[in-house]
């Protein structure tokens, strides 16, 4: 029986490079992976796969009955509904811990660092296995797009080791010139509907049985965004009354600019204002130097519920 390995929903490039680098690896120690995905890939991602000729993972949302190792998240709010009859053999992360307990002892890899793809490096060398030239350069990427080409403040030197290792097996010298056509790439918002912009990136967290909503933007210019802040406010507004949510956030991070402009709906705004020590106007604020939602954001909203 095959056994599959995917990443969050909503997925992004660590969760879905995450899903083909780790099966591969697998597959390579004798275990029958294959890489799934719990939703559409972004603009992003798909550059990454087409850069380097990277296949788009079968989409799959039940997993009852299954084997499964999980990348890039340990939530349950994350997961498919029914993860709970799923056998998790392991999970591959670099967020806090989640929710998601388990019947049976699992291989957990979990290591604050700056990128799920960093962590499977990790195992690739642990385990004495040549990465191909392919997966090579997706991992890379997965690393510079999660890293914001190490300028969060998650990324750690594992991070840019990995990356420099990972340049000279997929034969890219600009690693960086390559990481600023992948973010120029994800910043493409033209056409896009409100909700695709306020869930290309979303998660939702329980924090203390309160549903809380947080959405990043990562562009390279913010500013296009301008003349959409209220349709995005509108359609913030929905999300909240669909998904009963007690507060919802949507960042707009600006890589520039190194801050993010926070957009929220809440219950009681003055959590808001408390966690990030902000007055807000119009329900926004400015934060500078903010960049990581796993970091600077979800650490000071949890403690608020
Ligand atoms: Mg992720
Ligand atoms: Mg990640
Ligand atoms: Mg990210």
């Amino acid at each position: 029986m095959s056994i599959y390995v995917f990443g969050h929903t909503s997925p992004d490039s660590d969760s879905i490079v995450g899903a083909i680098s780790l099966s591969y690896l697998k597959n390579k120690l004798g275990e029958d992976c294959i890489p799934t995905r719990q939703g559409e890939i972004s603009n992003e991602t798909e550059f990454i796969l087409s850069k380097f000729g990277g296949k788009v993972p079968e989409l799959k949302t039940s997993y009852a009955g299954e084997k499964v190792y999980l990348v890039d998240f340990s939530d349950l709010a994350q997961a498919p509904k029914d993860i709970k009859q799923a056998t998790i053999l392991g999970i591959v992360d670099h967020h806090k811990l989640g929710d998601l307990t388990t019947d049976t002892p699992l291989e957990c890899w979990i290591r604050p660092i700056g990128c799920s793809n960093t962590v499977i490096k990790e195992m690739y060398d642990y385990h004495k296995v040549e990465i191909p030239k392919d997966i090579a350069g997706m991992m890379m990427c997965a690393i510079l797009s999660d890293t914001v080409i190490f300028k969060s403040p998650t990324c750690t030197k594992v991070d840019t080791k990995a990356v420099k290792e990972l340049a000279a097996i997929c034969g890219v010298e600009d690693y960086k010139a390559l990481a600023m056509e992948m973010f120029i790439a994800k910043s493409a918002v033209e056409g896009a509907s409100a909700r695709n912009l306020n869930t290309r990136d979303y998660k939702e967290f329980d924090m203390n049985g309160t549903r809380v909503g947080v959405g990043q933007l990562e562009m390279v210019d913010i500013s296009v965004l301008e003349s959409r802040i209220d349709e995005l406010f509108e359609d913030m507004q929905r999300m909240k009354d669909e998904n009963s949510l007690h507060t919802i956030v949507i960042l707009l991070t600006d890589i520039m600019k190194e801050g993010s402009r926070l957009l929220t709906l809440s219950d009681d705004v003055s959590k808001i204002e408390t966690a990030f020590k902000t007055k807000l106007e119009n329900n926004q604020a400015w934060l500078e130097g903010v960049l990581s939602r796993k970091k600077q954001v979800i650490p000071f909203l949890q403690p608020q519920f």
